[in-house]
């Protein structure tokens, strides 16, 4: 490393150019989409036998989840596995596909900082006035602009804090509560983390959380191939023989331009202004690079005011810049979209066959048996009975498959359990040991229901120990 050289860069401040276009509309369609959903869900109401009547609620203390009419129970967690893994195998199809579009139009990072931009945009300014505001010595305008700027960007990341602690609590009720100062800690705590993040990652960090902080951004490049598509500057039309060239005499034509070898690009720097990244696309593909693709809509408003065809900024993959042509159908496409297809349809199946009613068995090791001055040997279990329906169930405990063996329920062998509710219970089981007995013996445990039809007889296997 020179002298000159220095581990730490300066960030140099970027002020981007707002620019009007077909993927700028995408992606204010997906961002006012995702605030909907957001800021709006938790104040959803939706009638339920059992629980609040929130649409979402992520009830920590009853250890339920509610979305919509599926209750989610603490051994239903393999379905957070199953979206994990379609989450997963679904960045990889469209990041095989399409390259980083996940990036560009759907990342919370990308959502928060456009709104954060459009703010700074509305308060100081387009980006000429931006720049004279930052370059120009405190005074009392820029005092006021700087400070409304960070007010509404700290309201926007309190909001942003708040409304994700309303999907864990009845929204109308907690609101109430944080504003009086009666709601629980962990809602203070976690609102403020997330209010300081926002405004710190969206506001004050922006880019350099894409550029130095997202794993994703380094290692995306491995998902790619010859046919993804990515933002691309097209060299070989926008440099021509001699290169780039503005607009001037003798080169406002494209017949002018091609007589002197200038290509297409007049080298306005639009492009370069809009990026939210900084960088300049016509230096080739760039790990900065977030494809927001708001360039393509900035070239595009250039070629279209010259009228010349647009794309010279675009989407278009390695192979199409190679003159050939993108294939859409590969086999990593099809094997993404069958896993994704296998998954999907596992968990879908798993949710509409949920069970209504759940026996688990645990036996009790500590100690594995003990032997009864009757000479007996007892063995015990703790049982967990879950009732997931909206109403109270009636369950008869027995064993089965043990023969001569006696069991106690307590006073639980005939149970009722209330709706979404879990009840543990021990059994012991009892019997006298006979010469040659096998050391281990598998039974099972049984709950019959009692005069509901819409519960099953569920069973959970044990196992019995003597010496
Ligand atoms: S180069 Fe273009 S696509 Fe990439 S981040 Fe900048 S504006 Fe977005
Ligand atoms: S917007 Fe288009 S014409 Fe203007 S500098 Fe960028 S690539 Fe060249």
């Amino acid at each position: 490393m020179s002298e000159n050289e220095h581990l730490y860069q300066e960030r140099i401040p970027i002020f981007p150019r707002s620019v009007k276009g077909r993927f700028r509309s995408l992606k204010w369609g997906v961002l006012i989409l995702a605030y909907g959903v957001y800021f709006l869900l938790p104040w959803l109401r939706w009638e339920r036998p059992v629980g609040p009547n929130q649409a979402i609620i992520f009830d920590l203390e009853g250890r339920l989840f509610h979305i919509f009419n599926l209750t989610v129970h603490p051994q239903d967690i393999f379905w957070l596995a199953g979206f994990l893994m379609l989450a997963a195998l679904l960045l990889f199809f469209v990041t095989g596909v399409a390259g980083r579009v996940f990036c560009g139009y759907f990342c919370f990072q990308t959502l928060w900082t456009d709104v954060y931009i459009l703010i700074e945009r509305l308060v100081q300014g387009e980006r000429p006035a931006r720049i004279r505001l930052s370059k120009q010595p405190w005074n009392l305008d820029k005092l006021r602009k700087l400070g409304l700027t960070h007010l509404l960007w700290l309201l926007v990341a309190f909001l942003t804090g708040l409304s994700f602690v309303l999907y864990w609590g009845n929204a109308p009720d907690l609101v109430v509560q944080f504003f009086t100062g009666q709601a629980p800690f962990p809602a203070y705590a976690t609102t403020l983390f997330l209010t300081a993040t926002t405004y710190v990652m969206a506001g004050l960090a922006r880019e350099q959380v894409c550029i130095y902080m997202c794993p994703y951004g380094r290692f995306q490049s491995v998902m790619f191939d010859k046919d993804t598509l990515v933002i691309s500057y097209d060299q070989p039309r926008g440099e021509g023989s001699e290169g780039r060239h503005k607009i001037a005499k003798g080169y406002k034509t494209q017949e002018e331009r091609r007589e002197h070898g200038a290509g297409d690009c007049i080298d306005c720097g639009y492009c370069v202004q809009v990026c939210p990244t900084g960088i300049d696309i016509r230096n080739g593909p760039q790990l900065a690079c977030i494809q927001c693709a708001l360039c393509v809509d900035a070239c595009d408003n250039i070629m279209d005011g010259l009228g010349w065809e647009r794309g010279l900024v675009g989407y278009k993959s390695e192979r199409e810049i190679e003159g050939g042509k993108t294939r859409f159908l590969k086999f990593k496409s099809i094997g993404y979209g069958i896993a994704i297809s296998i998954v999907l349809g596992l968990t879908v199946w798993s949710m509409l066959n949920q069970s209504t009613f759940d026996l688990h068995v645990l036996k009790v090791r500590q100690p594995l048996y003990v032997t009864l001055s009757s000479g007996e040997i007892q063995n015990s279990y703790e049982l967990k009975l879950n009732n997931k329906t909206d109403h109270d169930v009636t369950m008869r405990l027995e064993i089965s498959n043990l023969d001569n063996a006696k069991v106690d329920f307590g006073r639980f062998q005939e149970v009722v359990i209330k709706p979404e509710k879990t009840l543990r219970i021990i059994a012991r089981v009892k019997m006298a040991p006979v010469p040659g007995m096998p050391k281990r013996q598998n039974f099972v445990f049984r709950a019959r229901p009692i005069g509901q039809d819409d519960v099953q007889l569920v069973e959970s296997p044990a196992r019995f120990f003597i010496p």
